[in-house]
């Protein structure tokens, strides 16, 4: 197989995991070309708040966390009841801080511990990390301009859409196809798959997640799945393609992420009547079904003035003040009336709250309040529940190699972030906050300095 040009490492997809992998394979000495099928890149890492947790960080040291990789494993492991794959959960949790340190010190990344974020939903540690007041679509941009910075290729509007193998199950090249329409090939001696997830494409959904076939969808739409549909066919096994990450606080009609701080800091979710319906501190993902299920699907979460003062540096909550989206009211009686609530229903939701948070016994919904629960001036917005990512793909190894049903490595193909399976077990429940943004980082970094591995040069026949 020939090709008028060769490249030593293609990365196909522009999101956080594909400029991880770029900049980890640069570094690693390789030449490096990434294509992103949009003209700007965007992903669905654009549309996040940019957090992701890790374990064991120089942050974290510096803030007197005592975490490591192992506490962040066993967290894992105990989300997901055991039923994901320990060797890449031990990975993924042993490579997250080391991989969020070497973006910090080589590369920059202005990423901090974010201590007002709890260790909550499933953490037993401090170690959701960010940029304080920026999103996911700074944290993308900043990896663009660095993989500008250290000489790696970068071809925007280059869909990839087809992969050419040998007889080996060797990836010799790819092709892509340009806006027009037009294609070309060219060769490669390792490829890395970092084309996101499959949550926008619904025939994938229906197929593999039914149970949210018809939930909302709120990411980005290049999450087509091609990547890991060209994977399978040159025959790398998928795992877990019934995982995803729901939400069930996306706001509505704004559109806008509510963060999980409005929770935490003691905000409480009730439906059209204002009744209390599920305990929201239990799983910040699989609360998107019992939201679904409520009236319209639909729910207002409940806070006060404190709870929305605590969240207020989040970019998200700016962003909902400068719309003026919440609802305002002196009592419980006039916001019964402002979101056309039941006045002694709602009134009995908050009394629930109180009563548990004095008496330190679980609410009726089994809430835990050590939190205050909402007071004085209160506040409510519309939210609704939604599909945001998947977490299932391609089966990968402890380096992002692909791998095939008989648990052998395809010989020069790497996937990480949405396109490669991850470590939130079979479905919604066993995802764990910020583990979207700590697959792309973690496993791209780790499949970035594989695919550079010398050994993988093709001869040149
Ligand atoms: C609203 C929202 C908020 C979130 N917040 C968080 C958060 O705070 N923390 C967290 O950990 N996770 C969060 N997530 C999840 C997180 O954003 C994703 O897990 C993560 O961004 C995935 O990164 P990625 O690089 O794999 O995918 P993406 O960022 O989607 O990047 C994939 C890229 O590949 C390109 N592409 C696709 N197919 C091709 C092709 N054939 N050829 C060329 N290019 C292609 C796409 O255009 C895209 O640019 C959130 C998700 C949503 C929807």
């Amino acid at each position: 197989m020939t090709f008028d040009y060769s490249i030593p490492v293609v990365i196909a997809g522009g999101g956080a995991a594909g400029a991880v992998a770029a900049l980890a394979a640069r570094d690693a000495g390789a030449d490096v070309l990434l294509l992103e099928q949009d003209a700007t890149p965007y992903g669905t890492t654009s549309m996040s708040q940019g957090l992701l947790c890790a374990a064991g960080t120089a942050a974290q040291q510096q803030a007197g966390i005592d975490d490591d990789g192992e506490r962040l494993f066993a967290d894992i492991m105990e989300k997901t009841r055991g039923q994901t794959d320990p060797v890449l959960a031990r990975a993924l949790a042993y490579g997250s801080g080391p991989a969020l340190d070497w973006l910090v010190s080589a590369h920059g990344l202005p990423y901090t511990l974010d201590q007002r974020f709890k260790a909550a939903f499933g953490h037993s540690r401090l170690r959701v990390h960010g940029w304080p007041g920026h999103s996911g679509a700074d944290t993308l941009q900043f990896l663009h301009r660095r993989m500008a910075e250290r000489g790696v290729d970068i071809l925007y509007q280059a869909r990839l859409v087809d992969l050419l193998k040998d007889e080996t199950g060797r990836v010799r090249g790819i092709t892509i196809e340009r806006p027009g329409g037009e294609r070309e090939s060219l060769g490669c001696d390792s490829l890395v798959l970092a084309t996101g997830g499959f949550a926008g494409n619904h025939d994938m959904v229906r197929t593999h997640i039914p149970d949210a076939a018809d939930a909302h969808y709120h990411g980005h739409e290049g999450s087509d799945g091609l990547g890991i549909r060209l994977g399978a066919g040159v025959g790398g096994a998928l795992a877990d393609m019934g995982a995803y990450q729901g939400y069930g606080m996306l706001t509505n009609p704004q559109g806008v992420t509510l963060p999980p701080g409005f929770i935490l800091e003691g905000g409480f979710l009730v439906n059209a009547h204002g009744a209390r319906f599920d305990n929201e501190t239990a799983d910040i993902s699989a609360i998107v079904h019992p939201v679904l299920a409520q009236p319209g699907g639909k729910a207002w979460i409940i806070f006060d003035e404190r709870i929305e003062a605590a969240c207020a540096h989040i970019h998200e909550s700016a962003q909902l003040r400068e719309l003026n989206a919440a609802r305002r009211a002196a009592d419980s009686a006039e916001l019964a009336a402002a979101i056309g609530a039941d006045p002694a229903t709602l009134d009995n939701a908050l009394a629930d709250a109180w009563a548990a948070h004095r008496s330190g016994k679980p609410d009726s919904q089994g809430r835990l309040w050590a939190e205050t629960p909402p007071q004085g001036n209160l506040r409510a917005l519309r939210v609704r529940g939604a599909l945001y990512h998947t977490q299932g793909g391609l089966a990968i190894d402890a380096t992002g190699q692909v791998l095939r049903a008989d648990g052998s490595t395809l010989p020069n193909l790497f996937a990480c972030g949405g396109a490669a399976r991850s470590v939130s077990g079979p479905s919604c429940w066993g995802y764990l906050p910020a583990m979207g943004i700590c697959t792309a980082f973690t496993l791209g970094r780790l499949a970035g300095m594989a695919a550079a591995r010398s050994d993988l040069a093709s001869s040149s026949d």
